[in-house]
């Protein structure tokens, strides 16, 4: 556990680098960033694309902007002591899952009762690091716990 608050302010500067990228390539006019040829060879469905893409991008950084706030969660708890436990029964939560999710609140066996609540998706966690693969972006962010519920 001695590098987890390193590990966890890693992912956090990682997480702010990307964001302000987006955030930079959402600032730049669309006209601007297309290619120019498209400039006097105007096709629709490349502005429809564009305008596509820049939509993918800013549900991606409302994401990444959850991940970070969640981040921050995190270290609030590490500095309380509380990182690692789970707010609800008060075990420590295993340590292969906050590897996997770094900013989770809950044990597995508490997560699983949780989400029994609900409608769920087929998979255990959902994780975005395949979403945020595309243009070269290899950061692996930490997963995100869909059933985090104690903030
Ligand atoms: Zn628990």
């Amino acid at each position: 556990m001695e590098n987890v608050k390193s590990k966890l302010l890693a992912k956090k500067r990682e997480l702010e680098q990307v964001i302000a990228r987006k955030k930079d390539d959402l600032m730049i006019p669309i006209t601007e960033s297309t290619d120019e040829l498209s400039m006097y060879d105007q096709h629709p469905a490349d502005v429809g694309s564009e305008l596509y893409e820049r939509e993918k991008d800013a549900g991606l950084l409302e994401m990444m902007e959850l991940e970070l706030q969640k981040l921050n969660d995190a270290l609030n708890r590490y500095d309380k002591g509380q990182y690692g436990i789970c707010s609800i029964c008060g075990d420590p939560i295993e340590p292969k899952r906050l590897e996997r999710l770094l900013n989770t609140t809950q044990c597995i066996q508490c997560a699983r009762k949780t989400r029994d609540n609900f409608t769920r998706p087929a998979e255990e966690d959902i994780t975005f690091s395949g979403a945020m693969s595309d243009r070269g972006e290899t950061l692996e962010i930490a997963g995100y716990d869909f059933y985090d519920s104690d903030n």
